[in-house]
């Protein structure tokens, strides 16, 4: 990995930050310091900043309120409840890919007209479940997922609103592993397959055909795969209307990424003239599912450095954070700022410093930082922009604990999630009893 510059004064877009040095030396999230927080908790543990929360989604709902445009959260990113609780109170909706992660945004308080249920892959009690929920709309991605859906209706005798998920083959131009819309992906229909689909699904009685729905990646900084995306979303808008099909919704999808200190962030003026461009005229509702651009920049993992050794080119931190707890850099080889919780100590003879987790692995390493000074035992390191896809990814690999999720609002913080411990695991572990092979499967 390369060595990344860490800097105290990262600017990341248009908030405010949450995460400050102040003249003390230490680093606050918002008005806590985060040492403070580590005393209480113990590490590693996941901060999250209510205020950033809250800030981002109104630069983000403000940005794209010409087009009235709504957003859903997308749950993934950051599932803890009381993360989406914060939102839902905003009236922000949530985008689920899961029955979990339906009963969390109902348990959040979302109201269900507000939930839009993604995902390629959705089994039919979770489709029973969101139809008697009353969930907005189900994005369908294959034909033979409609079939699916089409006799959960009939089951149930509840009409589905649906959205087909289109393939637009476009290249969203971010890490291969977040692309989704190129012809290969598994995601979505292609487009080309649509209409047919499209015109079939709507002369069914048990499926409201209300609109077509895209996500193309995420982690988008070069805003105009977007533009070719929506653009042949519009395209399509028209064919479909002049075959006579009604199209009502639009589904915009998320992607949206986000800044760091060596990448600006997009531009929301610029991503609101997009959608105003493309499909602002076509009089269809429209909606964005960011998880990353609301989540990301609001989280931070923190970590004690436990023991200092010699390595090439640069000192080994052994911190006691690893690849369970944020998988990102393992996973897409991610660089995440990090910053030292007190005032950084002058550097020595090395610029840069290595930290690595204590997993049994050789990609549990988060790489090289410069701008740390020097780095002792006892030390909190803090990788900062990890409110999305952090804690949500994280596993109990090596028989690891889950680390707490702390929320902090102003001056004060509450843990939102506890650690686990290994005796809750090793309960889920007690064996029953012995079933014969060939008993037959009732
Ligand atoms: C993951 C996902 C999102 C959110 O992506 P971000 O990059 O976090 O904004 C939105 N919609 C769908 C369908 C997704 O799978």
């Amino acid at each position: 990995m390369d060595t990344i510059a860490s800097s105290p004064t990262i600017s990341t877009g248009t908030s405010a930050r949450w995460l400050s040095r102040r003249s003390d030396g230490r680093l606050y999230a918002e008005a806590v310091p985060l040492s403070r927080i580590a005393r209480a908790v113990g590490t590693p543990f996941y901060c999250y900043s209510a205020g950033a929360l809250r800030q981002n989604y109104a630069a983000l709902k403000a940005a794209i309120a010409a087009s009235d445009v709504s957003i859903c959260f997308a749950v993934k990113a950051s599932s803890n409840v009381n993360v989406l609780a914060e939102l839902a109170r905003l009236g922000c909706g949530m985008d689920i890919v899961s029955g979990g992660e339906m009963a969390r945004a109902l348990a959040a308080g979302t109201p269900p007209e507000r939930i839009i249920f993604s995902g390629v892959g959705k089994t039919r009690s979770e489709i029973r479940a969101a139809l008697e929920a009353g969930l907005h709309q189900l994005n369908v991605e294959s034909a033979a997922e409609l079939e699916v859906v089409a006799s959960v209706a009939r089951e149930t005798g509840i009409r589905a609103p649906i959205a087909l998920r289109v393939n637009p083959d476009v290249d969203a131009r971010t890490h291969a592993k977040i692309t989704t819309a190129k012809k290969d992906s598994k995601f979505g229909i292609a487009i080309e397959e649509i209409p047919a689909i499209y015109a079939a699904a709507s002369a069914r009685a048990e499926l409201k055909m209300v609109g077509l729905a895209v996500h193309i990646g995420s982690q988008i900084l070069d805003l105009s795969p977007f533009r070719d995306a929506w653009a042949a979303l519009a395209d399509l808008v028209r064919r479909l209307r002049a075959a006579g099909l009604g199209v009502d919704r639009l589904d915009l999808g998320g992607g949206l990424g986000i800044g760091d200190d060596r990448h600006a962030g997009p531009d929301l003026a610029e991503y609101a003239s997009i959608i105003a461009e493309t499909v602002g005229d076509l009089g269809c509702a429209l909606n964005v599912e960011p998880g990353r651009w609301l989540a990301g920049r609001g989280g931070a993992l923190v970590s004690e450095v436990l023991y200092l050794k010699e390595g090439d080119g640069a000192p080994i931190a052994v911190i006691d954070a690893a690849m369970n707890d944020l998988m990102r850099p393992a996973l897409y080889g991610a660089q995440h700022p990090v910053l030292t919780a007190e005032a950084p100590r002058p550097a020595g003879k090395d610029a840069a410093c290595r930290l690595v987790g204590p997993v049994c692995e050789s990609s549990d390493d988060f790489g090289k930082y410069e701008g740390l000074g020097t780095i002792l035992a006892g030390d909190f390191v803090v990788f900062d922009n990890a409110g999305a896809y952090g804690a949500a990814m994280s596993s109990t690999y090596n028989s690891r604990d889950l680390v707490p999720e702390v929320l902090v609002d102003d001056g004060q913080f509450r843990i939102i999630r506890r650690r686990t411990n290994i005796s809750d695991a090793l309960k889920l572990e007690e064996p029953e009893s012995w079933l014969a092979g060939d008993d037959p499967v009732r």
